[in-house]
């Protein structure tokens, strides 16, 4: 029988980089796939990237994981979401040629050294004396193993809805993994049941782009990637971005033909992302919305495809058809690939350790949407630390629990074990307290060194990013020194406007003059607002929440936290703070209604 140190099955974003961590940590890795030719497909829509999943690239690249290079090689279209808000929330997105995205990580998976790619379905994991030693293939065929990295995603006793048609796969062309679920039951763990959908994809050509509009990219953007060169930069020509809105005509088509909607009557048991519905659930939830906006993405420069954001459906072939076509500049839209929605097993979270090892088996790994997320980012976030923990368990050192206080990343993965999740977990930067320092201009500061310690940052790259924060921490004193700290902290002022009276100022290069900016402009803020935060919600744990209080009242309050709080119905405070999913930025907001009302 062969042997790893590590094995992974499957090869999707979690996948690719748990694999290609353990590989380069120095140790002999397999990857199990399903198909090769699929390797980090990308299952829905072509970007990388967008609120809080930004935050989670750049981390992820800063530790040393792949997809943020991967972007970079495959993108079209780079913007910066939230520009106009504060820069702890300003994202990178990136809009990639669906087929190179894949290829790309497709090349760096087979020339890693030491990473062998085996085709075939896991079907049993191999456990003996509660750890787990290897797997076997639904042909017989076996492996064994030091540690194991599931990471199956949408797969496990997968069935897609297009309409009342039925069918087993986990996504369309691929079969579903049937063996697994029962081998993990059989080991003692629970599995739960969520569902995820996708849009039509559009034939190009019959789109009237005339009556669309033009939604083009930055034109010289920052690399996602520290590891991709800064010139020449973007690497393939853009390609723009259209938006178009849905309409009363629209809205009607779907509430009158609600009744096939497998989400509706009740074919579709599983939950559903909440930040990424389906359109025939957008206009029941949000019927007072006159319109929705549908971004029109191209697929690449070579691809005839187009994918209409916004539209994940799971309607009939027939009724996605007429509705597409009451959209302004989709008249006369042709339909290349139905959208359509498809259930999965996940396993409950909670099962796991704060390595993303199971309690129950020690050696087993599980990463990505297994784990009730939902997204590429969230995937390969966890994928890169269930392959290092898996890594340094093998190499006998200590394993890499990232605080909240250091990474998104570290937030996700630590809601996930410790609150587990009722739907598909999307991250979101509001769930972390520590939002205002954890931007995606310092990610490098806070983790590279981590990267380092665990043997996927180089010691000259950690050290080029130390001397960067250096650069950062010099220039705030030397300010301070020059009494212009102060200045720079008035909201008109900016680094840039203070230039003409700074006549010392050294050449920094223009993201650190941003960092510099942030950092002066947020350290007030950063230690009344998030370093007393635990303390000052905690120190409220004992009050009491008024009987029949009324949550939607809460002025700021998300429908989401309503929801939650509504069905839950805490009686203190210290109750609502464990409530699953519910946001320090919503505690904050419920802790000052409750100030009020006690007044
Ligand atoms: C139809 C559809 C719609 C989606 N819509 C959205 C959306 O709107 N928003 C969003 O954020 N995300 C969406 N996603 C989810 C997104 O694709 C995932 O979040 C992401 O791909 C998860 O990454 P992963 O690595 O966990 O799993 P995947 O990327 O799904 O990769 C899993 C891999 O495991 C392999 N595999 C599975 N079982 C086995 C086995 N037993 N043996 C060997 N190999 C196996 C598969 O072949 C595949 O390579 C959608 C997915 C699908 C399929």
């Amino acid at each position: 029988m062969e042997s790893y140190d590590v094995i992974v099955v499957g090869l999707g974003h979690a996948g690719c980089e748990a694999a290609l961590a353990c590989a380069r940590m120095g140790l002999s890795t397999l990857g199990l796939t399903m198909r090769a030719d699929r390797i980090a497909l990308m299952s829905c829509n072509p970007a990388i990237g967008g609120t809080a999943k930004g935050h989670l690239v750049r981390e992820l690249d800063a530790l040393g994981g792949e997809m943020a290079r991967a972007a970079d090689q495959a993108g079209t279209h780079f913007v910066t979401l939230n520009g106009s808000k504060g820069p702890a929330v300003r994202a990178t997105r990136v809009l990639c040629e669906r087929d190179v995205y894949a290829e790309v990580m497709q090349a760096t998976v087979r020339a890693q050294a030491r990473l062998t790619v085996v085709e075939g379905e896991a079907s049993v994991l191999e456990v003996e004396g509660a750890r787990v030693v290897g797997v076997t293939l639904q042909d017989g065929r076996r492996f064994a193993a030091r540690a194991v990295v599931v990471t199956t995603g949408t797969f496990l006793q997968a069935l897609m809805h297009l309409g009342d048609e039925k069918s087993v796969g986990g996504r369309l062309g691929d079969a579903a993994a049937t063996g697994l679920s029962v081998s993990l039951r059989a080991l003692g763990f629970s599995l739960g049941r969520f569902k995820t959908g996708t849009p039509a994809r559009l034939l190009k050509d019959s789109i009237d782009w005339a009556r669309c509009e033009r939604q083009p990219g930055e034109v010289s953007p920052r690399p996602f990637s520290l590891r991709t060169p800064r010139a020449p930069f973007p690497l393939r020509a853009p390609l723009d971005c259209f938006v178009t809105h849905t309409n009363a005509q629209t809205h009607g088509i779907l509430r009158d033909n609600l009744h096939a909607s497998p989400l509706f009557q009740g074919e579709i048991v599983g939950r559903g992302p909440r930040y990424c519905p389906s359109v025939e659930d957008k206009v029941v939830r949000f019927a007072h919305r006159a319109r929705h906006t549908v971004f029109l993405e191209p697929e690449g420069h070579q691809s005839p495809l187009v994918y209409p954001a916004g539209l994940s459906t799971s309607m009939p072939a027939e009724v996605q058809l007429r509705f597409l076509r009451s959209i302004v500049g989709l008249e006369e839209v042709q339909v290349a690939r139905y959208g359509y929605a498809v259930e999965y097993d996940y396993a409950p979270p909670t099962q796991l350790h704060a390595t993303l090892e199971t309690k129950r088996v020690a050696g087993l790994f599980f990463a990505g949407q297994l784990n009730g997320t939902s997204g590429y980012e969230e995937a390969a976030f966890q994928g890169l630390l269930a392959g290092i923990n898996a890594g340094l368990q093998v190499q006998g050192a200590p394993a890499l629990v990232l605080g909240r206080d250091e990474a998104h990343g570290a937030v996700l993965l630590d809601e996930l074990v410790t609150r587990g999740v009722d739907e598909p977990f999307r991250m979101m930067t509001s769930r972390s307290e520590h939002r205002l320092t954890l931007r995606e201009g310092n990610a490098e500061f806070r983790l590279r060194a981590h990267g380092a310690r665990v043997g996927l940052v180089s010691a000259v790259e950690a050290a080029s990013s130390a001397q960067r924060a250096d650069q950062v921490r010099g220039e705030l004193a030397r300010l301070e020194g020059a009494r212009l700290l102060a200045k720079l902290r008035r909201p008109e002022v900016t680094y840039a406007s203070l230039a003409a009276e700074d006549v010392h100022r050294p050449a920094l290069p223009e993201d650190l003059c941003a960092e510099v900016e942030v950092e002066a402009k947020y350290a007030g803020y950063v230690k009344q607002a998030q370093t007393t935060w635990t303390r000052k919600v905690e120190s409220h744990d004992a009050w009491r929440i008024p009987e029949g209080f009324r949550y939607a009242e809460v002025r700021g309050l998300s429908r989401e936290a309503v929801e939650k709080l509504e069905l839950v119905r805490p009686d203190t405070v210290g109750h609502a703070r464990r409530v699953q999913g519910l946001t320090p930025a919503a505690m904050s907001l419920l802790l000052v209604a409750l100030r009020a009302a006690k007044a």
